[in-house]
C-alpha cells in the first residue's frame, strides 16, 4: 500500500479520488489552497493548505509527507471563465502544475497520474473519440490541459518521471456511502443544475436544440464520479508497479442527449423540471463520447455505474441533503 499526495483533493473528483484510495487501502495527504475547494470534503487532519505556486512549500510538504506518487486535480475547470480570463487558466493550470513537477522532481517523487479532459480534442474528427485524435482544444481550459499533457511528456522523456493522464468525459453523480457529491460555486454542469431547477422551480436553460443530433441537443458521455475516481487507482497502482507513461480516457463509451438527461431527472425525481431553449452555448461540440477500450484492456477498468438513472438518483440523494 502507497502514500498518495492528493492535489485539488478538497473538490468533486479529488475528493472522490481520496475517498476510493483510502476504501483500497493507501494513505492520502490531500494539497489544497481552499480558493474553490470545499472543507467538508476533506476529513480533519488530512489537509495541507497549499497553493501549488508555492513550489517551495509544495517541496516541504512531498519531504515531510514522503508521498510514493502524486494524483493531480488542482486546476481551474470552468470553460467559460476560461474564454473571458485565460490568462488566469495558464497561471494556475500551467503554472501550478510545473511548480509541483520541479516540486517532485527535486525530492524524487517520479510517479503522477494527471487530471486531463476530452476538451483536449475539441471538435473530434470521429466518434467515439479515441486517444490517438489529435490534440486540437478550442478553448483555454482545454489548452491548459494538453499544454501539461506535453510537458509531462518531455519529463518522462528526459526526467523518468511517469505519468498516466486521464481523459475525462462528463464527470456526474455522487458516491452515496462517502457523504460527497458535486458543489460548484458557481454551478456549471448540466444534472446539478436541472435537479436545481426541479428543487426551486426555475427553469434551467438547455444551450440550443438545433444541434445535428437525433432530438437536436447535445450529446455527452456521462461518467459517474465513482467509476472515474477507480480509474485513478488503477492507474496509480500501475505506475507504482513500474508501469509507462500513457494516456487514456474514461467514459462509458455511450453517449446521451441533453434532453434524455433531462428526462432521467423527471423519473427519478417523480417531477418536472422547468427549463427553456436557449441560444447554443459558445465551444459546444454536438457530439462528445469516449472510446475507452484502452483503458479497459490495459488497466482492466470496467465503468460500473453506467446507467443514467442510477447516476442521477445519486447525484439527487446528495442534492437533496443540501
Ligand atoms: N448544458 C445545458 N445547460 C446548462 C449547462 C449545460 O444545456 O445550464 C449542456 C451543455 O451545452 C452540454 C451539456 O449540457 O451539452 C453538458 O454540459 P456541462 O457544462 O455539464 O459539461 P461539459 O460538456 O461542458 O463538460
Amino acid at each position: 500500500m502507497a502514500k498518495i499526495l492528493v492535489t485539488g483533493g478538497a473538490g468533486y473528483i479529488g475528493s472522490h479520488t481520496r475517498y476510493f484510495l483510502e476504501k483500497s487501502g493507501h494513505t492520502t495527504v490531500v494539497l489544497d489552497s481552499m480558493e474553490r475547494g470545499d472543507q467538508r470534503a476533506v476529513p480533519a487532519g488530512m489537509l495541507r493548505q497549499v497553493d501549488l505556486r508555492d513550489s517551495a512549500k509544495v517541496k516541504q510538504v512531498l519531504r515531510e509527507e514522503k508521498a510514493d506518487a502524486v494524483i493531480h486535480f488542482a486546476a481551474y475547470m470552468a470553460v467559460g471563465e476560461s474564454n473571458e480570463r485565460p490568462e488566469a487558466y495558464f497561471i494556475n493550470n500551467v503554472g501550478g502544475s510545473l511548480s509541483l513537477f520541479e516540486a517532485m522532481l527535486e525530492t524524487g517523487v517520479k510517479c503522477l497520474v494527471f487530471s486531463s479532459t476530452a476538451a483536449a480534442y475539441g471538435i473530434p474528427g470521429k466518434v467515439p473519440i479515441t486517444e490517438d485524435q489529435p490534440y486540437a482544444p478550442i478553448n483555454p481550459y482545454g489548452e491548459s490541459k494538453v499544454m501539461v499533457e506535453k510537458i509531462l511528456g518531455w519529463l518522462d522523456k528526459f526526467r523518468e518521471l511517469r505519468s498516466i493522464r486521464l481523459r475525462y468525459f462528463n464527470a456526474c453523480g455522487a458516491e452515496p456511502e462517502s457523504g460527497l457529491g458535486e458543489r460548484h460555486d458557481p454551478e456549471t454542469h448540466l444534472i446539478p443544475l436541472i435537479l436545481r431547477a426541479v428543487q426551486t422551480g426555475k427553469p434551467v436553460t438547455l444551450f440550443g436544440d438545433d444541434y445535428p443530433t437525433p432530438d437536436g441537443t447535445c450529446i455527452r458521455d456521462y461518467i459517474h464520479v465513482s467509476d472515474l475516481a477507480e480509474a485513478h487507482i488503477v492507474a496509480v497502482e500501475y505506475l507504482l508497479k513500474g508501469g509507462g507513461s500513457d494516456a487514456f480516457n474514461v467514459g462509458t463509451g455511450g453517449g446521451r442527449s441533453v434532453k434524455e438527461v433531462l428526462a432521467a431527472v423527471e423519473r427519478v425525481t417523480g417531477k418536472k423540471a422547468p427549463h427553456t431553449i436557449g441560444p447554443r452555448r459558445e465551444g459546444d461540440p454536438p457530439s462528445l463520447v469516449a472510446d475507452s477500450s484502452k483503458l479497459q484492456k490495459t488497466l482492466g477498468w470496467r465503468p460500473k455505474r453506467a446507467d443514467l438513472d442510477g447516476i442521477v438518483r445519486d447525484a439527487w440523494e446528495f442534492a437533496q441533503k443540501g
